[in-house]
């Protein structure tokens, strides 16, 4: 299938007056196919959100991109003037950001607030053809039409969540981004918000870069998963192989702190620790203080990224292909 995106070794440093600079996204480097969905998945901080601002050139200060290449449909998305980026952004690729579903307009019914985005983009200046892709949308998402005469207030959650995907998918972009899309929404509704937004990847054909910390929701609807530890890939495999044979302790880990489907409540471990703090980056490997199956070259060598067919990780000691190593050192280490 053809690549839509190419990201070559991208960095992104936080530049605070007087701190040092930090390193939020440290050279990394993936793709994503037409019609393809990519997990991103990583605790709070490790840099998902900050790749995606920067996909978006919608990084600000202090937020620097500071090396790498970002390609979508063969175009240099880094090197595009302002005026070329407009016909990009939105157009081309598109976002839900995180929390967007409070970022609607409170004091303006949501037809206008549709109509605005029409007008915008110049896409047109006529309510009575405004009104008609706004039903459009509407109905693509699954809302009544009444509905936008509606204020966001009067909505429940899971409505204004599908008004802002409805919204990111107003003018039809190849790529759309999801960051945490559903977090602020209970179980049942992130599935079958996510259930509907994979029904519309298939009828409308776009890709999809979905960010979360739910593992185990993202490994139900994306393609491959990727994990993001202190700003560095760790891992990238097909969800098959993510849920069926983690390699890196993290993505095990990872795995372990949310309920599956069929949940087994019983057995969620959680990771030990809370994710590095990026001022204090220690050689060898960023997950060591927090990793079971640590050992002095963690502590001393950085990890090479090891390729196995489609999938990678870095790790010195990665877990066995059926993910049985794990429990063994775990519970090994539990006892110590
Ligand atoms: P995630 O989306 O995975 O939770 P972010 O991309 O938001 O992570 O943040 C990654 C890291 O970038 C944070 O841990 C923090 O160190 C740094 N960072 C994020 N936003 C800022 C900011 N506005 N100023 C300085 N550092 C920031
Ligand atoms: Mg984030």
């Amino acid at each position: 299938m053809a690549e839509l995106l190419q990201v070559h070794n991208l960095s992104v440093d936080y530049l605070t007056l007087g701190d040092t600079a930090v390193r939020a996204v440290d050279d990394v480097s993936f793709h994503i196919d037409e019609q393809q969905s990519l997990g991103l998945a990583g605790e709070s901080g490790c840099g998902k959100s900050t790749i995606a601002y920067a996909l978006m050139r919608l990084h600000k200060p202090p937020a620097l991109i500071t090396g790498g290449q970002v390609r979508l449909m063969g175009e240099d998305i880094l090197a595009m003037d302002e005026r070329k980026l407009r016909t990009f952004r939105w157009n081309t690729i598109s976002m839900v950001f995180q929390s967007a579903m409070n970022c609607l307009n409170p004091v303006v019914k949501l037809r206008k607030q549709f109509f605005e985005i029409y007008q915008h983009h110049g896409i047109t200046k006529n309510r009575g053809e405004a009104r008609h892709y706004a039903e459009e949308l509407m109905a693509l998402v699954g809302i009544p039409l009444a509905r936008l005469d509606d204020y966001p207030h009067q909505l429940s959650g899971g409505m204004r969540q599908r008004v802002v995907i409805a919204m990111a998918l107003a003018l039809r972009p190849r790529l759309l981004i999801l960051d945490e899309p559903t977090t602020a929404l209970d179980t049942v509704v992130q599935r079958e918000i996510m259930q509907e937004i994979d029904a519309l990847k298939n009828k409308l054909g776009f890709s999809i870069l979905f960010i979360t910390h739910d593992l185990s929701l993202m490994i139900e609807f994306c393609d491959t998963v990727a994990v993001m530890y202190a700003g560095k890939f760790v891992e990238q495999a097909s969800s098959k192989n993510i849920i069926d044979s983690p390699r890196h302790p993290y993505t095990h880990g990872l795995k372990n702190s949310f309920p599956s489907l069929h949940g087994d409540i019983e057995h969620l471990e959680g990771i030990p620790g809370t994710p590095l703090n990026l001022r204090n980056v220690p050689a060898g490997c960023r997950f060591q203080e927090r990793c079971f199956a640590v050992r002095n070259r963690c502590r001393d060598v950085e990890p090479e990224r090891t390729t196995e067919g489609n999938r990678f990780f870095t790790c010195h000691y990665p877990l066995k292909n059926d993910g049985e190593g794990y429990h063994r050192k775990y519970s090994r280490t539990e006892q110590r």
